[in-house]
C-alpha cells in the first residue's frame, strides 16, 4: 500500500504588483514499496510543522531514503540538509547544482512501483512532478501547479520560462490526477 502524508502546507503571498512577499513550498512524505520519500523539503520557516508531522506519523527524517526536488528554487529545497541519508533526485536543466544528486534526463523515471517522476517544465526547465498510483492517482506537482487556481483556471505559473511548455505540463497533470498536491497550498481533488 502506498501512503501519502502532507508534512507541511506551504503558502505563497504576493503583493499588489505580483511580487513574491513570502513563499514556502508544501512538503510531502510518500511511503511506498519499503521506500520513504520526501518531495520538496520546503523552508526553514516550515521546520516546526515538518518536525511535528514526522513525530505524528512516526517516521524519523534520518530514515528518509529518497528526496525528490520538483525543482531547485530555494523555497522548495532549504530543508534538504534534514535528510542526510537520502539519495536526492533533480531533473536536468536547473540553475542550482545540488552536490551528490542524481540528475534525471528522461521525460519519465520510475522511483519504485507506483511512484514515477514526470518532467513538467515551464515554470523552470528542471521542473518535474511525482505521479503516484495509490488509492487514487496523485500528482505532487511542485510549481508546475503552484496554486490550486492555476489548475482550476488553467493559467500558467506567474513565474515561468516557457508558457507553452507550462500549459502542456498542466495538461499532463490534468490527464492523470484525481488529486493534485500543488507547490503551495493544500491538496485538492480534480473533477476527473
Ligand atoms: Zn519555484
Amino acid at each position: 500500500m502506498i501512503q501519502l502524508d502532507i508534512l507541511a502546507v506551504g503558502d505563497l503571498q504576493r503583493d499588489d504588483d505580483g511580487g513574491i512577499v513570502k513563499a514556502d513550498s508544501t512538503s510531502v512524505l510518500i511511503r511506498a514499496s519499503g521506500r520513504i520519500i520526501v518531495v520538496d523539503p520546503s523552508t526553514k520557516y516550515m521546520q516546526p510543522a515538518v518536525k511535528t508531522s514526522f513525530k505524528q506519523i512516526g517516521v524519523f527524517p534520518k530514515d528518509v531514503d529518497t528526496v525528490i526536488l520538483t525543482h531547485t528554487h530555494n523555497d522548495h529545497i532549504e530543508n534538504l540538509k534534514f535528510y542526510k541519508n537520502a539519495k536526492v533526485y533533480v531533473h536536468s536543466g536547473g540553475d542550482v547544482d545540488v552536490p551528490g544528486a542524481k540528475v534525471i534526463d528522461d521525460d519519465e523515471f520510475k522511483i519504485c512501483e507506483g511512484v514515477r517522476l514526470v518532467h513538467t517544465p515551464g515554470h523552470t526547465m528542471d521542473s518535474m512532478s511525482v505521479f503516484v498510483d495509490a488509492d487514487r492517482k496523485y500528482v505532487v506537482a511542485g510549481d508546475a501547479i503552484p496554486l490550486e487556481d492555476n489548475f482550476t483556471r488553467n493559467i500558467i505559473p506567474a513565474s515561468n520560462v516557457d508558457g507553452a511548455l507550462a500549459l502542456e505540463s498542466i495538461k499532463k497533470i490534468r490527464d492523470y490526477a484525481d488529486v493534485v498536491i500543488p507547490g503551495h497550498g493544500f491538496p485538492f481533488m480534480t473533477d476527473r
